[in-house]
């Protein structure tokens, strides 16, 4: 006698009851710009760059009493093609943005960009011809981190809340 295809048996039934009580998940599944979102999420790599007073409370971020490594972004790459995020920590002057600007091209798809303190947010003390009165004049910024200086806390902050915005990425490709 036969037995019904997709009916489980009794024996069947007693073994994933006793792989459940292991942990044992099976199979997960998940869409594939999740699955992306969340490796891409979880290793975001930053430039070894700074500009200013701030790029001091960055490398802060980066020492054990804060530890960046925790979020997966402890690895700051010295070439801009290894790097996916350029956190901009200080004033920008006007002879210093292209530099940026060329930096930021170098870069690999996808990424992002921290406009970390007021003077990179904003200008900050700086409102003079000589400073660029907030980074996102020419590069699209994800993430402002306010403060003079902002405290590695809220760099940290910061990269949590870049984290949800990758995860909730609808599209894989370049962004435009
Ligand atoms: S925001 Fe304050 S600490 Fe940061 S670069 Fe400007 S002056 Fe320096």
């Amino acid at each position: 006698m036969g037995v019904a295809v997709g009916v489980p048996t009794p024996q069947e039934l007693g073994a994933a009851e006793a792989e459940g009580k292991t942990g044992s998940l099976g199979i997960a599944l998940a869409r594939l710009e999740d699955a992306v979102n969340w490796g891409r999420s979880n290793s975001v790599w930053p430039l070894l760059f700074g500009l200013a007073c701030c790029a001091i409370e960055q490398i802060a971020a980066g020492m054990p009493r804060f530890d960046i490594a925790r979020f997966g972004s402890e690895v700051f790459r010295a070439s801009p093609r290894q790097a996916d995020l350029l956190i901009v920590s200080g004033r920008v002057s006007n002879k210093m943005a292209p530099v940026i600007k060329r930096i930021y091209d170098q870069m690999s798809y996808p990424k992002w960009v921290i406009a970390m303190g007021d003077c990179a947010s904003c200008g900050g003390p700086f409102n003079n011809y000589a400073i660029i009165q907030g980074v996102d004049k020419i590069l699209p910024v994800d993430v402002y981190v306010p403060g003079c200086p902002p405290r590695p806390e809220a760099l940290l902050f910061a990269l949590t809340q870049l984290q949800k915005k990758i995860r909730a990425e609808e599209k894989l490709g370049i962004r435009e």
